[in-house]
């Protein structure tokens, strides 16, 4: 890890501005255990971890955890939707709940019923953004978002361009990229962390149902080294969107 902690030092070092970085991490619902330590691990950092949450999948007993913790430290935790139940509907295609297998009214409903479980587990904490499953969605998703008020869209940054809705792109994928080694994803930081040359942001996507205690102490390791750094901000993604959606033109009708 240390090779990749000094090239993300020295890729901040070398950045004309600070840097928003930022943690999503996917499938609140599923292994609530695990969950609950990553938070342990973030609170105690001080860094803020937004969570995409299933909606069928979260139960009231993790909703009045959440809640507790958001309530607790606001800046500290955010919640927001991650599809409705976390469904592959394609058969053919790559896996997908909100893709061209399923129709436009589908989707609506999915997105309406997924929004309001989770506005009533968590009321005004949800914030207004969208990650969809598997990071894809069909071309028509994003004007729907748009039209049904949601204020911003976060996928892969290679993901297809869109023009309905801000989006808050995440960079690293880290459970698919430690697979590499502990430098990895330090490496890949540093790397767009450069390309973006400060004033932008830099997202790292996290599954903790699948993040054991080596992966908490790497990231508590790359927090640590980057937490004092003059370049580098530790955001939540609301913040993010608000930067992101200063620059946005919506170049799509809405539906
Ligand atoms: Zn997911």
């Amino acid at each position: 890890m240390r090779t990749g902690l000094i090239a993300v030092q020295a890729a901040l070092d070398a950045a004309r501005a600070p840097v928003h970085l930022f943690l999503r991490d996917d499938d609140a619902g599923w292994d609530d255990t695990r969950l609950l330590r990553l938070l342990d691990c973030t609170g105690r950092a001080g860094v803020p971890v937004d969570l995409a949450v299933i909606p069928q999948a979260c139960s009231e007993a993790l909703a009045r955890a959440l809640c507790a913790r958001i309530d607790a430290s606001p800046r500290l935790v955010g919640v927001h939707q991650h599809g409705y139940a976390h469904a592959n509907h394609e058969t053919t295609a790559r896996k997908c709940e909100f893709g061209d297998a399923r129709a436009i009214d589908e989707q609506r409903a999915d997105l309406c019923a997924g929004r309001r479980r989770l506005q009533a587990l968590f009321g005004a904490r949800l914030d207004t953004f969208f990650t969809p499953p598997w990071n894809r969605c069909s071309p028509a998703t994003p004007p729907l978002l748009a039209a049904l008020g949601y204020r911003a869209l976060s996928r892969d940054r290679g993901a297809p361009a869109q023009g309905a809705l801000p989006e808050v792109a995440v960079d690293v994928d880290w459970c698919k990229e430690r697979a590499g080694g502990d430098d990895r994803i330090g490496l890949l930081l540093a790397r767009r962390i450069s390309a973006c040359g400060g004033g932008g942001s830099v997202g790292v996507m996290l599954h903790h149902a699948v993040m054991d205690a080596h992966d908490l102490a790497l990231l508590s390791a790359l927090i640590a080294a980057t937490a004092g750094h003059a370049h580098a901000r530790w955001t939540a993604m609301d913040e993010v969107c608000d930067c992101v959606s200063e620059h946005f033109e919506t170049k799509e009708e809405i539906l």
